[in-house]
């Protein structure tokens, strides 16, 4: 594996430990429970841990702005600035950002 990819692994690996254990989709066996279409998330893993680790706020308005402009902008499921999946709580990345902040902000500082 490259070492970007093995970086951007263990960004995942934070997420699946912080995020995924409390996410309502997640099946028995740990697997994301998605059907039909692929968590943000995971779309967008590498967006969204260069968005986090570029912030370092105490302002989460900070955090969803940079998300906003650096990966929902590229996402699919966007409509201009709107997004259905949003609207409904059906966005992963949306509904538990704090979670996904905290474990990139984790792993970036315990890697120095
Ligand atoms: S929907 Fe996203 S956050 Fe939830 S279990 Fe699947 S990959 Fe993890
Ligand atoms: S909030 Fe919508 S546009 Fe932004 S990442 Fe989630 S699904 Fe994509």
């Amino acid at each position: 594996m490259a070492e970007t990819e093995e970086r951007y692994q263990r960004y995942m690996d934070a997420i699946r430990r912080r995020v995924c254990s409390v996410c309502l989709d997640q099946r028995d066996d740990g697997a994301c429970g998605l059907t039909g279409r692929t968590c943000a998330i995971e779309a967008h893993l590498p967006q969204i841990v260069e968005a986090v680790i570029a912030i370092k706020s105490d302002r989460m308005e900070d955090y969803v702005a940079a998300i906003q402009a650096q990966v929902c902008s590229r996402c699919a499921s966007a409509a201009g600035p709107h997004c259905e999946l949003r609207d409904r709580a059906e966005c992963s990345l949306d509904a538990y950002l704090s979670l996904v902040i905290d474990a990139v902000e984790e792993l970036r500082e315990s890697s120095g």
